[in-house]
């Protein structure tokens, strides 16, 4: 019986601090870390992107550099290491694929990803002093490892043992291209297995779908989430596959990162508090809304949005009755950036509400951490949220979140119940601008004529749990199950 680490492969576009666009990488930046503390060997591979801080580049080393086949091509690659916060970060070196400006956005992105993806496999057989157990690749720009490791490494004890595992963080990205990409960069086209699942329709491939089909092991970013991508609403056309595969799809919900979003120690606040003595958290309030030009009111609430202005994240409901909502005693802010008609939308209200709401339309992370600390309600009234960040960041800042019953929005807010007085937020269900107005309008009132319980309702709130250590523990859970040979070492240790 082998009784050792399991040894984990995370492969991401994106990991905190080398790079980030979004929720991805975030989670490349904590997760890894977690799964090290929790008792497993995890080493992460991200692009050697031109971007990357020069303070770190630096200090990478070279490891070793091959050449990956890509269709006709032969293209150099070379891997440089570094250890960063504990966690060994593998950087995977090309400059015609990554010396780029920004991550995403060029004509060639299926290639570069496909370079990516076949760079990872390949180097599977060239690090030295680690033997993969587990692939873990993320979203669509590394969905193709599983289906290259299956398709050209048949046979070689190394890459048999090697379970592979594709998590979704965004379903809308699925790397859509068109069919000759399937023998010009692929090299799949004589397999007609693979083109067959690759193919969604008769001209285009999908990486993603690839991807899904090719690996051991699925999962995504809630528990809500992986039901809801089951339907045809959520699933973007791919929903027959998490059916298909539902006994190997797993819900896993994000972490946060604790030290960082702490309203004990966060540099960017003005004043610090805690779930014990919130006191402080009234000045933070006050100094925002003197801040945001709001009129500087204890006893009015102020509710916050801070996210992308799309139609995911529920803008239509928003615009549908913020005239409205702006004629009760309330006090509103949102932060973001998006598109233009809610910009525009949220511009026109501030100028016909003076005071009563701020339009910081621009991105602060700065401005953010002020919010979450000053704000007495956060609104997050998705369409759609996989796992969504915000409502957890503002619990652990006794912000309480209103929000839609939908993927981690759902998993993560205990809509209050006043027969018990549990809670740690406020929900509704439907799509409805109304039933969300008549909600925030709740919550308003309980605010105003039920302080005592609003308290509780904070205290809950702050006292939840979003480390990624819970995170990391069901990850290693998932994990084991594709190897149970290595299972005991972990079960012993519980
Ligand atoms: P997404 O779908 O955009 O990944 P999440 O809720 O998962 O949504 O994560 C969004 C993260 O980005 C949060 O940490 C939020 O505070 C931050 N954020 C979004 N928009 C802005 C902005 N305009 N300024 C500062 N931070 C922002």
């Amino acid at each position: 019986m082998i009784r050792r680490k399991l040894r984990v492969l995370f492969a991401a576009f994106e990991a905190v601090p080398f790079m980030k666009t979004g929720g991805l990488g975030d989670v490349g930046g904590s997760l890894p870390q977690a799964l090290k503390a929790a008792g497993c060997e995890c080493r992460v591979m991200i692009p050697k992107f031109m971007t990357i801080p020069e303070e770190y580049k630096s200090k990478m080393t070279h490891v070793t550099d091959f050449y990956v086949s890509l269709g006709w091509r032969n293209v150099y690659c070379g891997i440089e290491k570094l250890v960063y916060k504990d966690v060994t970060y593998y950087f995977v070196d090309n400059e015609y694929y990554f010396n780029r400006e920004r991550p995403y956005g060029y004509f060639d992105d299926g290639e570069r990803v496909a370079f990516f993806s076949k760079a990872i496999t390949e180097s599977l057989q060239y690090l030295p002093d680690f033997k993969c157990d587990v692939l873990h690749c993320n979203d669509w720009h590394t969905a193709l490892a599983p289906v290259f490791l299956r398709e050209f490494y048949q046979g070689i004890p190394l890459y048999e043992n090697v379970k592979t595992v594709l998590s979704v963080h965004n379903l809308k990205f699925q790397g859509q291209m068109s069919d000759y990409v399937l023998g010009d960069v692929l090299g799949l086209y004589g397999i007609p297995a693979a083109a067959s699942q690759l193919r969604c329709d008769e001209r285009s491939i999908n990486f993603m779908k690839g991807g899904l089909l090719y690996s051991d092991v699925l999962s995504t970013v809630s528990r809500t989430y992986a039901e809801e991508i089951k339907t045809p609403f959520f699933g973007e056309r791919l929903d027959f596959i998490f059916r298909d595969r539902q006994s190997v799809l797993h819900g896993i919900m994000n972490g946060i990162d604790t030290k960082l979003w702490d309203p004990a120690t966060d540099p960017a606040i003005p004043e610090h508090f805690s779930a014990e003595d919130r006191d402080n958290k009234k000045k933070c309030k006050a100094l925002l809304q003197e801040e945001l030009g709001l009129e500087v009111a204890p006893d009015l609430p102020l509710i916050v949005m801070i996210g992308r202005l799309t139609e995911q994240k529920g803008m239509d409901l928003v615009q549908r009755v913020l005239g409205e909502l702006l004629e009760h005693p309330l006090e509103i802010c949102v932060l973001g950036t998006g598109d233009r008609q809610y910009e525009e939308m949220l511009w026109y209200h501030a100028s016909q509400y003076p005071g009563r709401l701020a339009a910081c339309v621009r991105f602060d992370e700065s401005l953010s951490h002020r919010m979450y600390a000053g704000a007495d309600m956060l609104l997050m009234p998705s369409l759609f949220e996989p796992c969504g960040l915000s409502q957890m960041i503002a619990m652990r800042y006794g912000t309480l979140p209103v929000v839609r019953e939908t993927g981690g929005l759902k998993d993560s807010v205990t809509p209050y119940n006043k027969y018990t007085g549990e809670g740690t937020g406020f929900s509704f269900a439907n799509y409805n601008a109304h039933e969300m107005m008549f909600t925030i309008l709740d919550a308003v009132e309980l605010y105003r004529d039920h302080r005592d319980v609003w308290e509780g309702l904070m205290d809950n709130a702050m006292a939840a749990d979003f480390s990624w250590d819970r995170a990391a523990r069901e990850y290693l859970d998932m994990y084991e199950g594709t190897h149970p040979e290595v299972t005991p070492y972990f079960k012993k240790k519980d």
